[in-house]
């Protein structure tokens, strides 16, 4: 078994910069469990698949293969082996993600992908139900928080980054649209595991981020 990291927590608080920081520094691997979500979710834009529509999801999901490997220390996302790893990362498949995650044939589909990872190796996994569901003996749990403001500007300027045009209020939107799926679905509902260190990032620079919870990691491992 690894030294297992579970950071949670809402769309856009800063879990993957922080984890794949943190990962560097600790000599870890990073695991983004939401890039395999979207993986799954670009395979239903791709074949036209209402995400509304579970059944139709359901079944389409026993064609999909997501797998994960690394160039560089940087995580590729395969989608029936092709890298999907910038294509998933639009506001479109976002939605489609948080509305297909919710749904157990996906869920389960992920599940052994993910528990396999971090019975293999030394993880900082992040996602919405890594503390709860998937790794509930982790090491550490960290559940990172924001103001909705903060996560959807923080947004908007990585996409301006990389040159996509976005409007901030829509951003703000789809942040508080997925916050509601993601917390009030049945299977594994996006929450603070009960022995979670909540970190509420607001207020915080990446270093400083970064650097507490590397204390607390330091300290159990
Ligand atoms: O983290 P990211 O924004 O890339 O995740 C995309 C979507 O995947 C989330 O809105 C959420 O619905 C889903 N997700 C999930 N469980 C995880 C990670 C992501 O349900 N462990």
């Amino acid at each position: 078994m690894g030294f297992n990291v579970a950071i949670d927590g809402p769309a856009g608080a800063g879990k993957s910069t922080i984890a794949k920081r943190l990962a560097k520094e600790l000599g870890f691997i990073y695991v983004d469990t939401g890039a395999m979500y979207r993986g799954i979710g670009l395979y239903m834009l791709q074949n036209n698949i209402d995400g509304n529509d579970e059944a139709k999801v359901s079944e389409a999901v026993g064609d999909v293969v997501v797998s994960i490997s690394y160039e560089n220390g940087a995580q590729i996302v395969l989608l029936n082996g092709k890298d999907v790893s910038g294509e998933i990362r639009t506001e479109e498949v976002s939605a489609m993600a948080s509305k297909t995650s919710a749904y157990k044939a996906v869920r389960e589909k992920l599940l052994d992908l993910q528990r396999d990872m971090a019975a293999a190796n030394d993880v900082l996994m992040d996602g919405r139900d890594i503390g709860t569901t998937i790794l509930p003996n982790a090491d550490v749990k960290i559940y990172l928080t924001a103001s909705v403001e903060t996560r959807a500007k923080r947004r908007y300027d990585e996409y301006v980054a990389k040159g996509q045009s976005c409007d901030l209020s829509a951003i703000e939107e789809d942040i508080k649209t997925r916050d509601h799926n993601d917390m009030t679905r049945k299977i594994s509902p996006l929450k603070k595991a009960d022995d979670a260190i909540e970190v509420d990032t607001s207020n915080m620079g990446i270093d400083e981020v970064v650097e507490t919870i590397k204390k607390i990691c330091k300290e159990k491992m």
